[in-house]
């Protein structure tokens, strides 16, 4: 697909957020990063200052991101960093299941559309939906087991369970476990 096609794509899709999006007066959030990524990054939903800003993961949990990309020496620009659920949930609650179901198609467009070689997901849910979509749901088990293995989907790119890093900011202790982690993502970029 051109560049041409695929900024048009994008364009589709913010149309279309625009139209799901919630009243409250916050900003959904599409994604950003490289529209032809070796790895596209899929986070759970904005919290207050993505929401703010449009932007994914520019709050703490975005800044613990940058770092573990700065680890790999990977630049922020050089993958695709999205959600499941495109604009927030009140209070920064888990997602719904209806709100995951009315958000995941937009989020299968994107893979479509920008064919990443590997979809990391950062956090349970992202991981689930993911897995269940694609071919995986046999492999399923708890993050706790799956982090950092990589699974071949059928329908064409692999699969790295990772932690959300909000996890890590809540459990110190995961922290260093999130940095080994990431190294899987080498080979990859
Ligand atoms: N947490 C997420 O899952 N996504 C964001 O964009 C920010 C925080």
């Amino acid at each position: 697909m051109s560049t041409v096609h695929i900024e048009e794509e994008l364009q589709n899709l913010r149309g279309e957020l625009a139209d799901l999006r919630r009243a409250g007066g916050y900003l959904p959030v599409v994604g950003e990063g490289s529209e032809r990524p070796r790895v596209m990054f899929v986070g759970e939903a904005p919290g207050e200052k993505e929401s703010e800003t449009g932007r994914p993961f520019v709050g703490r949990a975005g800044q613990l991101l940058n770092e573990l990309l700065e680890s790999i020496n990977v630049k922020r620009e050089d993958v695709y960093i999205t959600n499941i659920v495109k604009d927030r949930p009140p209070k920064n609650r888990d997602p719904l299941p209806d709100e995951i179901a009315l958000y995941a198609p937009l989020l299968d467009k994107q893979i479509e559309v920008m064919k990443p070689e590997v979809v990391a997901t950062l956090g349970r849910f992202s991981m689930e939906y993911v897995m269940k979509r694609y071919g995986l749901e046999s492999e399923l088990g708890p993050i706790s087991t799956l982090h950092s293995k990589t699974f071949n989907s059928p329908h064409g790119f692999k699969v790295v369970p990772l932690f959300h890093p909000a996890a890590a900011i809540y459990n110190q202790k995961l922290r260093p476990e999130l940095f080994e982690d990431f190294k899987v993502l080498k080979e990859f970029i």
